[in-house]
Protein backbone atom coordinates (compact mmCIF):
# COMPACT_ATOMS: atom_id res chain seq x y z
CA UNK A 1 0.00 0.00 0.00
CA UNK A 2 0.79 3.39 -1.00
CA UNK A 3 2.98 5.29 1.98
CA UNK A 4 1.21 8.94 1.86
CA UNK A 5 -1.79 7.42 1.94
CA UNK A 6 -4.34 6.73 4.81
CA UNK A 7 -5.59 3.06 5.64
CA UNK A 8 -8.64 2.27 4.60
CA UNK A 9 -10.49 2.67 8.16
CA UNK A 10 -10.47 6.31 7.48
CA UNK A 11 -13.01 5.94 5.28
CA UNK A 12 -16.99 5.60 5.79
CA UNK A 13 -18.04 5.45 2.17
CA UNK A 14 -16.47 2.82 -0.01
CA UNK A 15 -17.76 2.53 -3.64
CA UNK A 16 -17.36 -0.57 -5.90
CA UNK A 17 -17.44 -1.50 -9.28
CA UNK A 18 -18.67 -5.20 -9.93
CA UNK A 19 -17.68 -6.84 -13.40
CA UNK A 20 -14.03 -7.50 -12.22
CA UNK A 21 -13.70 -6.35 -8.86
CA UNK A 22 -16.38 -8.18 -6.99
CA UNK A 23 -17.23 -11.15 -9.69
CA UNK A 24 -16.78 -11.96 -13.15
CA UNK A 25 -20.23 -13.72 -14.95
CA UNK A 26 -21.48 -15.24 -11.62
CA UNK A 27 -18.29 -16.34 -10.00
CA UNK A 28 -16.94 -14.10 -7.29
CA UNK A 29 -13.36 -13.13 -7.22
CA UNK A 30 -11.66 -13.50 -4.34
CA UNK A 31 -12.16 -11.68 -1.42
CA UNK A 32 -14.73 -9.44 -2.60
CA UNK A 33 -17.82 -10.54 -0.51
CA UNK A 34 -16.10 -11.02 2.28
CA UNK A 35 -14.54 -7.61 2.41
CA UNK A 36 -18.01 -5.79 1.54
CA UNK A 37 -19.89 -7.92 4.55
CA UNK A 38 -16.61 -6.82 7.03
CA UNK A 39 -17.85 -3.29 5.62
CA UNK A 40 -21.36 -3.68 6.47
CA UNK A 41 -20.42 -5.59 10.09
CA UNK A 42 -18.19 -2.37 10.40
CA UNK A 43 -21.45 0.48 9.42
CA UNK A 44 -19.24 1.51 6.77
CA UNK A 45 -21.43 2.70 3.58
CA UNK A 46 -21.29 0.45 0.56
CA UNK A 47 -22.49 1.43 -3.06
CA UNK A 48 -22.03 -0.64 -6.36
CA UNK A 49 -21.03 1.92 -9.31
CA UNK A 50 -21.56 -0.71 -12.03
CA UNK A 51 -21.58 0.56 -16.04
CA UNK A 52 -22.90 -3.15 -16.91
CA UNK A 53 -26.21 -2.01 -18.44
CA UNK A 54 -27.56 -5.70 -18.56
CA UNK A 55 -29.38 -6.37 -15.62
CA UNK A 56 -32.12 -4.38 -13.64
CA UNK A 57 -31.29 -3.07 -10.43
CA UNK A 58 -34.01 -6.06 -9.01
CA UNK A 59 -32.00 -8.33 -10.75
CA UNK A 60 -28.40 -6.91 -9.48
CA UNK A 61 -30.24 -7.10 -6.26
CA UNK A 62 -30.88 -11.45 -6.81
CA UNK A 63 -27.14 -11.42 -8.22
CA UNK A 64 -25.66 -10.66 -4.85
CA UNK A 65 -28.24 -12.06 -2.79
CA UNK A 66 -27.18 -15.42 -4.98
CA UNK A 67 -23.48 -14.41 -3.72
CA UNK A 68 -24.47 -14.11 -0.10
CA UNK A 69 -24.71 -10.42 -0.10
CA UNK A 70 -27.48 -8.49 1.05
CA UNK A 71 -27.35 -5.04 -0.83
CA UNK A 72 -30.36 -2.41 -0.47
CA UNK A 73 -31.89 -1.72 -3.90
CA UNK A 74 -30.84 1.90 -3.28
CA UNK A 75 -27.05 1.58 -3.27
CA UNK A 76 -27.13 -0.21 -6.54
CA UNK A 77 -25.66 2.25 -9.26
CA UNK A 78 -26.54 0.38 -12.56
CA UNK A 79 -25.51 2.38 -15.89
CA UNK A 80 -29.08 1.08 -16.81
CA UNK A 81 -30.66 2.55 -13.94
CA UNK A 82 -28.89 6.05 -14.86
CA UNK A 83 -29.71 6.36 -18.76
CA UNK A 84 -33.75 5.12 -17.77
CA UNK A 85 -33.67 7.52 -14.88
CA UNK A 86 -32.11 10.23 -17.93
CA UNK A 87 -34.38 9.72 -20.47
CA UNK A 88 -37.72 9.43 -18.24
CA UNK A 89 -37.21 12.90 -16.94
CA UNK A 90 -35.74 14.68 -20.50
CA UNK A 91 -38.56 13.56 -22.01
CA UNK A 92 -42.12 11.98 -20.93
CA UNK A 93 -43.17 8.92 -23.47
CA UNK A 94 -39.73 8.56 -24.77
CA UNK A 95 -39.34 5.89 -27.56
CA UNK A 96 -36.47 3.84 -27.61
CA UNK A 97 -34.87 1.77 -30.35
CA UNK A 98 -32.19 -0.25 -28.21
CA UNK A 99 -29.32 -2.23 -28.91
CA UNK A 100 -28.85 -4.03 -25.59
CA UNK A 101 -29.92 -7.08 -23.71
CA UNK A 102 -33.66 -7.79 -21.52
CA UNK A 103 -32.37 -6.22 -18.40
CA UNK A 104 -31.95 -2.76 -19.78
CA UNK A 105 -35.20 -2.74 -22.25
CA UNK A 106 -36.86 -3.87 -18.63
CA UNK A 107 -35.41 -1.02 -16.92
CA UNK A 108 -36.34 1.37 -19.32
CA UNK A 109 -39.62 -0.15 -18.71
CA UNK A 110 -40.04 0.27 -15.53
CA UNK A 111 -39.68 4.05 -15.65
CA UNK A 112 -42.20 4.24 -18.26
CA UNK A 113 -40.11 4.42 -21.22
CA UNK A 114 -41.50 2.84 -24.45
CA UNK A 115 -38.61 0.45 -25.73
CA UNK A 116 -40.46 -0.04 -29.88
CA UNK A 117 -38.46 -3.45 -30.17
CA UNK A 118 -39.26 -4.78 -26.61
CA UNK A 119 -40.04 -8.58 -28.28
CA UNK A 120 -38.38 -8.33 -31.62
CA UNK A 121 -38.35 -10.35 -34.33
CA UNK A 122 -34.70 -10.31 -36.34
CA UNK A 123 -36.28 -12.18 -39.29
CA UNK A 124 -33.43 -10.78 -42.09
CA UNK A 125 -35.92 -10.65 -44.77
CA UNK A 126 -38.48 -8.71 -42.60
CA UNK A 127 -35.91 -5.41 -41.37
CA UNK A 128 -38.20 -2.78 -42.21
CA UNK A 129 -41.47 -4.62 -40.68
CA UNK A 130 -40.50 -2.53 -37.58
CA UNK A 131 -42.37 0.57 -37.53
CA UNK A 132 -39.05 2.83 -37.23
CA UNK A 133 -40.65 6.39 -37.05
CA UNK A 134 -40.61 8.60 -34.60
CA UNK A 135 -37.92 7.36 -32.41
CA UNK A 136 -36.43 10.01 -29.85
CA UNK A 137 -33.26 7.39 -28.74
CA UNK A 138 -31.20 5.16 -29.82
CA UNK A 139 -29.42 3.65 -26.73
CA UNK A 140 -26.93 1.46 -26.77
CA UNK A 141 -25.90 -1.26 -24.34
CA UNK A 142 -23.66 -4.39 -24.50
CA UNK A 143 -25.76 -7.02 -26.51
CA UNK A 144 -24.68 -10.42 -26.36
CA UNK A 145 -27.71 -11.42 -29.25
CA UNK A 146 -26.49 -8.22 -31.66
CA UNK A 147 -26.95 -9.30 -35.10
CA UNK A 148 -27.32 -8.22 -38.87
CA UNK A 149 -30.99 -7.06 -38.34
CA UNK A 150 -30.60 -5.08 -35.13
CA UNK A 151 -27.61 -3.17 -36.43
CA UNK A 152 -29.46 -2.22 -39.71
CA UNK A 153 -32.07 -0.79 -37.86
CA UNK A 154 -30.33 1.14 -35.64
CA UNK A 155 -28.26 2.63 -38.06
CA UNK A 156 -31.29 3.10 -40.29
CA UNK A 157 -32.67 5.63 -37.51
CA UNK A 158 -29.60 7.52 -37.02
CA UNK A 159 -29.15 8.22 -40.49
CA UNK A 160 -32.58 8.63 -41.74
CA UNK A 161 -33.41 10.61 -38.52
CA UNK A 162 -31.22 13.42 -37.34
CA UNK A 163 -33.65 14.56 -34.85
CA UNK A 164 -32.90 11.15 -33.20
CA UNK A 165 -30.43 11.45 -30.42
CA UNK A 166 -27.68 8.72 -30.11
CA UNK A 167 -27.26 7.58 -26.54
CA UNK A 168 -25.11 5.36 -25.03
CA UNK A 169 -25.22 3.52 -21.18
CA UNK A 170 -21.81 3.12 -21.21
CA UNK A 171 -18.58 3.23 -23.49
CA UNK A 172 -16.86 -0.08 -21.97
CA UNK A 173 -15.07 -1.74 -24.93
CA UNK A 174 -14.05 -5.19 -22.93
CA UNK A 175 -16.10 -7.36 -20.62
CA UNK A 176 -14.31 -9.06 -18.43
CA UNK A 177 -15.47 -13.19 -18.19
CA UNK A 178 -13.96 -16.26 -16.80
CA UNK A 179 -12.84 -17.40 -19.72
CA UNK A 180 -11.04 -13.61 -21.44
CA UNK A 181 -12.64 -10.47 -22.36
CA UNK A 182 -15.72 -9.89 -25.02
CA UNK A 183 -16.68 -6.68 -26.95
CA UNK A 184 -18.44 -4.10 -24.16
CA UNK A 185 -20.83 -1.32 -24.33
CA UNK A 186 -18.20 0.64 -26.48
CA UNK A 187 -18.06 -2.02 -29.07
CA UNK A 188 -22.10 -1.19 -29.66
CA UNK A 189 -21.16 2.40 -29.85
CA UNK A 190 -18.35 1.78 -32.29
CA UNK A 191 -20.24 -0.45 -34.61
CA UNK A 192 -23.13 2.31 -34.64
CA UNK A 193 -20.63 5.06 -35.30
CA UNK A 194 -18.46 3.65 -38.11
CA UNK A 195 -21.92 2.10 -40.08
CA UNK A 196 -24.32 5.51 -39.10
CA UNK A 197 -21.68 8.55 -39.50
CA UNK A 198 -22.86 10.19 -36.26
CA UNK A 199 -21.27 10.07 -33.06
CA UNK A 200 -22.40 9.24 -29.90
CA UNK A 201 -24.49 11.97 -28.13
CA UNK A 202 -24.15 11.11 -24.69
CA UNK A 203 -22.63 8.32 -22.29
CA UNK A 204 -23.94 8.09 -19.22
CA UNK A 205 -21.99 5.88 -17.16
CA UNK A 206 -18.68 5.92 -15.95
CA UNK A 207 -16.26 8.02 -16.06
CA UNK A 208 -19.26 10.52 -16.70
CA UNK A 209 -19.99 12.02 -13.20
CA UNK A 210 -23.25 11.28 -12.72
CA UNK A 211 -22.60 7.84 -10.55
CA UNK A 212 -20.38 9.53 -8.50
CA UNK A 213 -22.84 12.71 -7.92
CA UNK A 214 -25.73 10.18 -6.63
CA UNK A 215 -23.43 7.76 -4.68
CA UNK A 216 -22.26 11.50 -3.24
CA UNK A 217 -25.43 12.94 -2.57
CA UNK A 218 -27.36 9.35 -1.11
CA UNK A 219 -24.10 8.58 1.38
CA UNK A 220 -24.39 12.16 2.63
CA UNK A 221 -20.46 12.10 2.96
CA UNK A 222 -17.47 14.63 2.10
CA UNK A 223 -15.98 13.18 -1.17
CA UNK A 224 -12.74 13.15 1.33
CA UNK A 225 -14.08 9.90 3.10
CA UNK A 226 -14.72 7.60 -0.04
CA UNK A 227 -13.02 5.11 -2.15
CA UNK A 228 -13.51 3.92 -5.36
CA UNK A 229 -12.47 0.20 -6.00
CA UNK A 230 -12.54 -0.23 -9.73
CA UNK A 231 -10.88 -2.70 -12.41
CA UNK A 232 -10.23 -0.38 -15.49
CA UNK A 233 -8.45 2.77 -15.94
CA UNK A 234 -10.79 5.09 -18.19
CA UNK A 235 -13.89 4.67 -16.55
CA UNK A 236 -13.62 3.67 -12.42
CA UNK A 237 -10.33 5.44 -11.32
CA UNK A 238 -10.86 8.18 -13.95
CA UNK A 239 -14.32 9.23 -13.01
CA UNK A 240 -13.53 8.73 -9.13
CA UNK A 241 -10.36 10.97 -10.47
CA UNK A 242 -12.40 13.62 -11.55
CA UNK A 243 -14.69 13.48 -9.17
CA UNK A 244 -12.25 13.83 -6.39
CA UNK A 245 -12.18 10.71 -5.05
CA UNK A 246 -9.71 8.61 -3.67
CA UNK A 247 -9.23 5.49 -6.06
CA UNK A 248 -7.85 1.72 -5.57
CA UNK A 249 -7.19 -0.38 -8.84
CA UNK A 250 -7.73 -4.09 -8.59
CA UNK A 251 -5.99 -6.05 -10.71
CA UNK A 252 -8.50 -8.65 -10.49
CA UNK A 253 -10.49 -7.25 -14.40
CA UNK A 254 -9.13 -6.45 -17.17
CA UNK A 255 -6.41 -3.90 -15.62
CA UNK A 256 -2.69 -6.10 -15.75
CA UNK A 257 0.38 -4.80 -14.27
CA UNK A 258 1.79 -4.38 -17.97
CA UNK A 259 -1.62 -1.71 -18.41
CA UNK A 260 0.45 0.64 -15.44
CA UNK A 261 3.73 1.70 -17.60
CA UNK A 262 2.03 4.65 -19.56
CA UNK A 263 -0.17 5.95 -17.01
CA UNK A 264 -1.44 9.39 -17.24
CA UNK A 265 -2.54 12.16 -14.38
CA UNK A 266 -6.19 12.01 -14.30
CA UNK A 267 -6.31 7.48 -14.72
CA UNK A 268 -3.74 7.01 -11.83
CA UNK A 269 -4.89 5.38 -9.07
CA UNK A 270 -3.83 6.18 -5.35
CA UNK A 271 -3.92 2.44 -4.84
CA UNK A 272 -3.40 -0.51 -6.78
CA UNK A 273 -4.38 -4.26 -5.24
CA UNK A 274 -4.06 -7.67 -6.43
CA UNK A 275 -7.74 -8.31 -5.49
CA UNK A 276 -10.68 -7.05 -2.79
CA UNK A 277 -8.59 -9.87 -0.48
CA UNK A 278 -5.82 -7.47 -0.11
CA UNK A 279 -8.25 -4.88 0.89
CA UNK A 280 -10.11 -7.55 3.11
CA UNK A 281 -6.83 -8.55 4.67
CA UNK A 282 -5.31 -4.94 5.47
CA UNK A 283 -9.12 -4.04 7.22
CA UNK A 284 -8.94 -7.00 9.29
MG1 LIG B 1 -15.14 -3.61 -14.14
Amino acid sequence: MDSKTKPLDTFNTFLFDGDGVIYKENSPLPGGIEFIKLLQKREKKVFVLTNNSTKTRDEFKAKFSALGLNLPLESILSSAYLTAHYLSTEKSSARVYVIGEEGLKKEFVNFGVEVINRNEETNEEDIFSLNMDNIDYVVTGMDRGLNYVKISRAVNILMSYKETKFIATNADFTFPTVHGLIPGGGAMIKILEELSGRKVEKIIGKPNSEMFEIAMELSQTNKEQMIMFGDRLETDILGANLAGIKTCLVLSGVTSMKDLVDLKDDNSPDLIMNSLQDAYDSFL
